[in-house]
C-alpha cells in the first residue's frame, strides 16, 4: 500500500459492506456523489428511469425501494417522491398544467389545494374553476376544450362529500381531460384509485404511511409509465427529492399500516356510531354512515374507512361553546396533520372554503382524526366534551 495520510483516510477508509448480512430493513443510503466506473458511464448516465443512480436527488436505493411500495399498495405502475403532500399536488399539477389550460378543481379538497389553484395556478396563466364534489358525471358540463385537469378528493377534506369518481373519470376522458386524485384518506389501502378511472393519485405519505406524527412527505403514483414520466421528469427539472432518513422512516413503517389501519377504522366506526346518537350533534359526516353524502360511492368503491370523521353539532351551540368544548380535552389534541398516534381534535369556519356549492349546516364542525389510544377513554374524553358544550355559559 502506498501512503495513505490520515486526512486522506477520513475520506477513503478501508471500509466494505459486510458480506452475508441479511438485514430485513432497508438501508439507509445517503448520497450527494454516486460514483461511475468510467467516464462513458458517466457521459452515459440516465437519470430518468430507475436503472441506474446518477446523483443524490435522482435518487437512491432506498428513495426506490419507497416509490415501488408506495405504487404497489396503490396499484399504479411507479411513484414520485415529493418533500410533502403539499409538495407531491403542485408537483402533479405542474407536472400537467400549462398556461393556457383549464383545471377543475373540487369545492371541499384539502384548503391549500385550493390555494394552489387560486394563488400560483392563476399567476401561471392556468384558469381554475371549482365544482360540486357531489356532481358526478355533470362535470360534463363544466368541461372546456382546454380542460385538462379534473381534480379530485375522496372524500372532501373537513366535509367528506364521497365523489362518484368512475363517473367523474369517465366524463373527464371522453372529453381528453386527464383525473387525478387526493388518495390520502384512504392511505391507497382502501381505495385502489387505478380500477376507478384515476390517472394520478396523490398521497400525503405524512399521514398513515409515515403514521407516527413526525415526519411530512408525499408521493405521485400513475396509471401508466407514460405519465410517470411526466411527473418524474418534472421532479428532476425541479430538483424535488427527499431525504434518505425520512423515506426510511416511511419504509418502516409501512409493515403495520394494515394493523394501525384496521385500529382506527373500528374505533372511528364506534365513536362516529355513538356520536351520532347523542342529542347535541345533529349529524356525522363519516363516509361509512349512510348520513354522508356519498355514502353510496364509499360502499361501491372503498373497501373499508380510516380514522378522520366530522361531526356537525346542533344549531344552539355557538363557537364560543365549541371552543370550550375542545380546550378542555384530554386526550384529543388540537392540532392540523393527521394519521399518527394521537387522538386531534379541530373545528372549522367553512364560510369562504366553498364557492361552487354553499356549505349550508349552521351548527359547528368538529373534524376528529383518530388515533391509538384505547377506545373507551377517547369516548369518555367525548362524552365529558359533550357535557361541557352543553353547560351553556
Ligand atoms: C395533510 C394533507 C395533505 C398535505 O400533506 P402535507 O404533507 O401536510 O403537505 C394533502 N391532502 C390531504 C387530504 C391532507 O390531509
Amino acid at each position: 500500500m502506498t501512503r495513505k495520510a490520515p486526512a486522506t483516510d477520513l475520506v477513503h477508509p478501508d471500509y466494505q459492506p459486510p458480506e452475508g448480512f441479511r438485514a430485513l430493513s432497508t438501508p439507509v443510503h445517503h448520497a450527494s456523489t454516486v460514483l461511475f466506473d468510467s467516464l462513458d458511464a458517466y457521459r452515459h448516465r440516465n437519470g430518468m428511469d430507475e436503472t441506474g443512480y446518477v446523483y443524490g436527488t435522482v435518487g437512491t436505493p432506498t428513495t426506490f425501494s419507497l416509490t415501488h411500495r408506495i405504487a404497489a399498495i396503490e396499484g399504479g405502475v411507479n411513484a414520485v417522491l415529493a418533500p410533502s403532500g403539499l409538495g407531491a399536488i403542485s408537483l402533479c399539477m405542474m407536472s400537467l398544467l400549462k398556461p393556457g389550460d383549464h383545471v377543475l378543481i373540487a369545492d371541499g379538497a384539502y384548503p391549500p389545494t385550493r390555494s394552489l389553484g387560486d394563488g400560483f395556478l392563476r399567476r401561471m396563466g392556468i384558469e381554475v374553476d371549482y365544482y360540486d364534489p357531489m356532481l358526478g358525471a355533470g362535470i360534463a358540463g363544466l368541461m372546456r376544450a382546454n380542460t385538462r385537469l379534473v381534480w379530485t378528493e375522496a372524500p372532501a377534506s373537513i366535509t367528506f362529500e364521497v365523489p362518484d369518481l368512475p363517473a367523474i373519470a369517465a366524463a373527464a376522458h371522453a372529453r381528453g381531460a386527464l383525473v387525478a386524485l387526493d388518495n390520502t384518506w384512504s392511505a391507497g389501502w382502501f381505495l385502489k384509485p387505478f380500477d376507478k378511472g384515476i390517472d394520478l393519485s396523490v398521497q400525503a405519505l405524512t399521514k398513515y404511511q409515515a403514521g407516527h406524527g413526525d415526519l411530512v412527505m408525499g408521493a405521485v403514483t400513475t396509471r401508466d409509465e407514460a405519465l410517470w414520466r411526466e411527473v418524474r421528469g418534472t421532479a428532476l427539472q425541479l430538483g424535488v427529492c427527499v431525504a434518505p432518513d425520512d423515506a426510511w422512516l416511511v419504509l418502516r413503517g409501512l409493515p403495520t399500516l394494515a394493523l394501525r389501519l384496521a385500529h382506527v377504522e373500528r374505533a372511528a366506526l364506534a365513536l362516529a356510531h355513538w356520536l351520532a346518537s347523542q342529542p347535541e350533534v345533529k349529524r356525522v359526516l363519516h363516509p361509512a354512515l349512510p348520513s354522508c353524502p356519498g355514502h353510496e360511492h364509499w360502499r361501491r368503491d372503498f373497501t373499508g374507512s380510516s380514522g378522520l370523521f366530522s361531526f356537525v353539532l346542533d344549531e344552539r351551540f355557538d363557537e364560543a361553546d365549541v371552543e370550550r368544548m375542545l380546550q378542555g380535552m384530554r386526550w384529543f389534541k388540537l392540532g392540523a396533520s393527521w394519521g399518527g398516534p394521537n387522538s386531534l381534535a379541530l373545528t372549522y369556519r367553512l364560510g369562504h372554503a366553498r364557492t361552487a356549492v354553499p356549505w349550508i349546516e349552521r351548527g359547528q364542525l368538529v373534524r376528529l382524526s383518530i388515533g391509538f389510544e384505547d377506545v373507551e377513554d377517547l369516548r369518555e374524553d367525548l362524552r365529558s366534551g359533550l357535557t361541557r358544550l352543553a353547560r351553556k355559559a
